[in-house]
């Protein structure tokens, strides 16, 4: 790192304070624990601390942590080719030109498929064939809010019939149906982070990706990441800490992107079954996983169902996870295995036990 010890800490801090969830770094030790990179890719910034002890062998050197640093952001890179409808990528052809697709890269079929099994779990709330509604919104474009003969229009280019997958071939049943795998790939490639770390001699790590967090190794000591909950009204304000001593944790939120028309705000995270930002009575939903993708989908589903079928989900056993829910009526609730390790410090919300 060039540039001043203190520009950096300052960096971090901001960048941090822009994440949907935020690290805590307080305390100058972090600093000789760690070295900090923060990189640009998939539209967000990353943040990695990679631990420089090498426990009973002393210290990883810089030239090594730079190297195992690179290599993530070039992984996260190569994710974002596949995942993204960027350029020329073969999710932007499918999307865009052609009815069948041959000879599929093998990364894309895996996260069309993990994508999936994700919406069948969450009974379609996550739905990674809204594309054509996504686009209808533009909502990082800013909008406006379309007419609901297009949405419904929108509607009918959406849904997984309208794609079929046979080998390596990605046929397309309706030719205006498009993929979006916005909800899930930052978490996959959260997850693709951590296998590569796991093959390293990086003893522990955290690394954020745009809301999405995985926590790589063994912590010494406490063992775990003071994670801020960030509170949707106030950027720089956390509605309490989540300690999290491994897997991933993504948070979906109405003011992560989102417009407004007419005083209304109209958010990213649409629900497939109007073809409009999901009103569930959600403002956020942080999940954590011991998988990155399904953190990442999961927190996208949850939105889009609501606090009550949310819960159906956690109690089906259908899949693990454990949730932190803030509602549009200023209440905090957690699914009953978060337990102690939330703390709760907002005075604009209030902790509702469950
Ligand atoms: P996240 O911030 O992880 O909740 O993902 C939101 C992004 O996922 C949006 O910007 C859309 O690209 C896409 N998306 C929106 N609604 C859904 C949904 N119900 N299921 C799957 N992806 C969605
Ligand atoms: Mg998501």
């Amino acid at each position: 790192m060039r540039k001043s010890f203190k520009k950096v800490l300052s960096l971090l801090l901001a960048l941090l304070l822009a994440a949907s969830v935020l690290l805590s770094l307080t305390g100058c030790s972090a600093q000789a624990e760690y070295r900090d990179y923060t990189f640009f890719e998939m539209d967000t910034y990353i943040v990695l601390r990679l631990a420089r002890s090498a426990g009973a062998f002393g210290y990883l050197s810089d030239e090594y942590l730079d190297s195992v640093a690179n290599e993530c952001d070039r992984i996260i890179a190569s994710c974002e080719s596949y995942l993204s409808c960027h350029n020329d990528s073969q999710l932007s052809a499918i999307n865009t030109e052609i009815a069948m697709m041959l000879n599929t890269d093998e990364k894309l079929l895996s996260a069309i498929a993990t994508a999936d099994r994700l919406s069948d779990i969450t009974d379609g709330a996550f739905d990674y064939t809204l594309g054509a509604l996504s686009t209808l919104w533009n909502v990082s474009g800013g909008g406006p809010v379309p007419g609901e003969d297009m949405i419904a229009e929108a509607l009918l280019h959406t849904g997984r019939d309208k794609f079929e997958i046979d080998g390596s071939t990605v046929r397309k049943a309706d030719k205006l149906a498009m993929i979006d795998l916005g909800g899930i790939g930052k978490g996959m490639a959260t997850q693709t982070v951590l296998e590569y770390l796991s093959e390293t001699d990086i003893e522990y790590a955290i690394v954020s990706l745009g809301g999405n967090i995985g926590v790589y190794g063994n912590k010494p000591e406490y063992g775990s990441y003071k994670i801020g909950v960030r509170d949707p009204d106030e950027s720089t304000e956390v509605i309490g800490y989540w300690f999290i001593s491994n897997g991933f944790v993504s948070v979906s939120g109405d003011y992560e992107r989102f417009f407004e028309e007419g005083g209304k705000r109209y958010h990213h995270i649409l629900d497939p079954k109007t073809g409009c930002p999901a009103d569930s009575g959600i403002r956020s939903v942080a999940v954590h996983s011991s998988n990155g993708a399904a953190a990442d989908a999961l927190s996208t589903a949850l939105f889009v169902m609501g606090y009550e079928k949310a819960m159906e989900l956690y109690d089906s056993d259908v899949i693990d996870f454990e949730a932190i829910f803030v509602t549009v009526d200023g209440s905090v609730v957690t699914t009953p295995g978060v337990g102690d390790d939330f703390l709760f410090t907002s005075d604009n919300f209030t902790f509702t036990e469950k």
